[in-house]
Order: C-alpha cells, then sequence, then structure tokens
C-alpha cells in the first residue's frame, strides 16, 4: 500500500459529494498557505470565513498546546472549565444569557429550531410551530437545516422533508407581514445572505421582523454562522443594525478552524430545552472551547476590528478598479470582510470559472451561487497580502479579459 496521497486518492476513498481543487494544501502562516509541491497561495477565502485568525496564529497553538496537555473530552456528563469561561465571555459580549455547544453553524441552526419548535408548542401549544425564512438563505446541511434553508437544489431526493417550514422572498416586508400570524413560532433570518450571493438585509426588512416576532409572540433566529465573530466589523452583525434577536447561533470563526458551534439566546427561552431535551457528545469540547477562548480575546481586540475595516476598503477598492478596468464583475457589495462582487452581465453563470483562474494564479477565493465572487479572509490579514492577492487576481482576471467569452464557455 502506497502511503503518499493525491488527488486521485480522493476519487479512489472518498464519498464524492465534494469535488475539491486539484492542489493539495499542506501547510499555512497567516494569510499564506503552501501546496504539496510547495507552490504558496495568498488566502481570500479564510476556508469558507473560519480561519478569522489566518493559520497557526500563535495564540490559538498555545491555548490549543495547554489544553491538549490537561484535558481533552469528558462528554456533557461533566462540566469543563474552558466551556464555562467562553460561555460566561459569550454572555458578556452579547444579548445572550445562556450558551449551547455544538460543533458546526448546521448543529447549532439545528438546536435553534428544536428550541423555537419546543419553545411554541410548550409555552402556546401545538398549533404554534411553523418556522419562517427565506428563499436563498442557508442554514447547513442537516435535513432540519436544509428545510429551513431556501434553496430546493439542497433538500430534492431526500424526501419525505419535515413541514410546518414556510419560505418568503428576502427583504420583502410586505411579503412578510402578509404571512405572519399566530401559529408562527419563529422567523429565522442571516443579517447577510452568505451562501445566497452575499445579500445584506435591509434595515427596515430587520426592524419589521423584530416588530412582527413581537406582536405574535415569535422568536427571532439570526442565523451569525457566516457574518459572526468579528467578520462585519462588530463581534456579530446584529450589534451593527439595531435588531436584538432572541437566539443567535455562531460556528465558523468562533473556533477560527477548530470546529465549534453555539447557540445563544436568553434565559427565559433557554427554558424551552430543559434537561435531556437536547445534546452533543463534543459539544462544549474542552480542546474546542479553549481555542475558542483565545480567538475571541484575539477578535475582540479594538485594532483587531481597525484592521478589518482599513483591509474591507482596500479590498473593496481593489476590486471595484478591477471590476472598472477589465467588466468582468461589477461592485463589491457586503460588510466588513464578508465582501462579494457581482459578475457582469457576460459573465453570467461563470464566476467558478474566475475562481478557478485566481487560484492558478496563487490566489484562492469563492463563489456565492453561479455570479457572485466572495472574499472571507482572514481578519488580521495585511496590507501587503491584499495587495499581493489583488495583483494575482487581476493577472486572472487579464487573461480571462483576454479570451473570447464564446471560446471561454
Ligand atoms: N449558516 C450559514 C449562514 C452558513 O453560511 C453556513 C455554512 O456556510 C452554515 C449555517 C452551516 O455551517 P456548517 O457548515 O458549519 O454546518
Amino acid at each position: 500500500m502506497s502511503t503518499s496521497v493525491t488527488r486521485q486518492t480522493f476519487d479512489e476513498v472518498m464519498v464524492p459529494n465534494y469535488q475539491p481543487a486539484d492542489i493539495i494544501p499542506v501547510r499555512g502562516q497567516g494569510s499564506r498557505w503552501w501546496d504539496q509541491q510547495g507552490r504558496e497561495y495568498v488566502d481570500f477565502a479564510g476556508g469558507i470565513a473560519v480561519t478569522v485568525l489566518g493559520h497557526a496564529h500563535p495564540a490559538m497553538i498555545e491555548a490549543l498546546d495547554a489544553q491538549a496537555h490537561k484535558l481533552w473530552h469528558l462528554s456533557n456528563v461533566m462540566t469543563n472549565e474552558p466551556a464555562l469561561k467562553l460561555a460566561r465571555r459569550l454572555t458578556e459580549l452579547t444579548f445572550a444569557e445562556r450558551v449551547f455547544f455544538c460543533n458546526s453553524g448546521a448543529e447549532a441552526n439545528e438546536a435553534a429550531f428544536k428550541l423555537v419548535r419546543r419553545w411554541g408548542n410548550t409555552r402556546y401549544g401545538a398549533h404554534k410551530n411553523t418556522i419562517i425564512s427565506f428563499f436563498n438563505a442557508f442554514h447547513g446541511r442537516t435535513l432540519f437545516t436544509v428545510c429551513v434553508g431556501g434553496q430546493a437544489k439542497y433538500t430534492q431526493g431526500f424526501e419525505p422533508l419535515p413541514g410546518g417550514i414556510r419560505h418568503l422572498p428576502y427583504n420583502d416586508v410586505a411579503a412578510l407581514e402578509a404571512a405572519m400570524n399566530d401559529t408562527v413560532c419563529a422567523i429565522v433570518v442571516e443579517p447577510i445572505q452568505g451562501e445566497g450571493g452575499l445579500i445584506p438585509a435591509s434595515p427596515e426588512f430587520l426592524r419589521a421582523a423584530r416588530a412582527l416576532c413581537d406582536k405574535h409572540q415569535a422568536l427571532l433566529v439570526f442565523d451569525e454562522v457566516q457574518t459572526g465573530n468579528g467578520r462585519t466589523g462588530s463581534l456579530y452583525a446584529y450589534q451593527q443594525c439595531g435588531v436584538t434577536p432572541d437566539v443567535l447561533t455562531t460556528a465558523k470563526g468562533l473556533g477560527g478552524g477548530f470546529p465549534i458551534g453555539a447557540m445563544l439566546t436568553t434565559a427565559d427561552v433557554a427554558k424551552a430545552l430543559p434537561f435531556g431535551t437536547h445534546g452533543s457528545t463534543y459539544g462544549g469540547n474542552p480542546l474546542a472551547c479553549a481555542v475558542a477562548g483565545a480567538v475571541l480575546d484575539e477578535i475582540t481586540k479594538p485594532e483587531l476590528q481597525r484592521n478589518v475595516v482599513a483591509r474591507a476598503q482596500q479590498l473593496r477598492d481593489g476590486l471595484d478598479q478591477l471590476g472598472r478596468r477589465y467588466g468582468l464583475f461589477g461592485t463589491p457589495r457586503g460588510q466588513g470582510l464578508l465582501v462579494g462582487a457581482p459578475v457582469s452581465e457576460a459573465w453570467k453563470g461563470r464566476a467558478k470559472e474566475i475562481v478557478n483562474a485566481a487560484l492558478a494564479e496563487g490566489v484562492w477565493l469563492l463563489v456565492a451561487g453561479p455570479d457572485v465572487l466572495r472574499f472571507a479572509p482572514a481578519l488580521n490579514i495585511t496590507e501587503a497580502d491584499v495587495a499581493e492577492g489583488l495583483a494575482r487576481l487581476e493577472r486572472a482576471v487579464q487573461k480571462l479579459a483576454a479570451v473570447p467569452a464564446a471560446v471561454n464557455a
């Protein structure tokens, strides 16, 4: 048996639900990483909005190493110090008074959706079970979360599906007003639709959702799995929009690359999940919580938030210039270091081609749907790394712009 592994090994031994790039990264430092051949890349993707402190951050390594020498795992039959410290810190920094830990964004949302259902059932009766969510939303890949998500392609073939979920157009206050009634137990919304194309919710829409939840005794759930943990310029995006949810889900950047998710809520709402109603073997794992504690310490430093604002401006200005110069994509949108650049009419459906060309030039970016380029770099990315990533992207764009669309298609 060979001990070396290549991209071909993936096709031989892995379930084909992913289609990873041809290269295999082996090492990272800051906002750069290197593949098996020693080729270096600028990281504008941040592991899909995860590696908020870049790769191999010393504070994370130290926290992981220290905890690794103390205690790895006990399960929730015992609580542990890193989990308690992290939960206390999250409650100090947000509206929340209670925290449930899990291992991913989907699990945080699964917990939130189970919570709102149980809250409706136990407080108001079995009729209060409708979850309102929005087309193009993304909340994860468990069966419940793909169903609350608003993208049919993720539920097709998995029928029969859980019911009691109603999808509405995003940012449509009138549709929300018309749909709202006393059977609704929750409205679930991303402050910025991430996977759905980097579409920010309008302040009026979020305010209307809050008011309608109050009027109809429903809970407002913010999915901040992608927008959270400093990415938009505040710890959570809700802290900038003047609307406070009843339940907030977070993951991705919380662990900076170590798997952890959390559902945050108030003490009153948390009563709907009493002993034995929900759980996770690994949720609140000491290693994960120790790393997340170190991440939280770093991302709440004012200098890091200042870097988010400065680098976001640099990135957006650079993208704006590239967009104007070569015509492949238009004005960037988003908030903080969650930036989307919609492709131009001629490039509709072909964002992935631009991402592939960029990777070939040594810069990793993402798509958000077929028509939007997505940038979610580390929050501590340097000015030099942003400049270098933009220069590499320009080389890719130059090459693509030189090839007639018909040939490229
Ligand atoms: N919610 C949002 C808004 C997301 O962007 C994602 C992942 O992209 C998820 C939930 C699912 O998170 P995970 O992949 O960690 O389960």
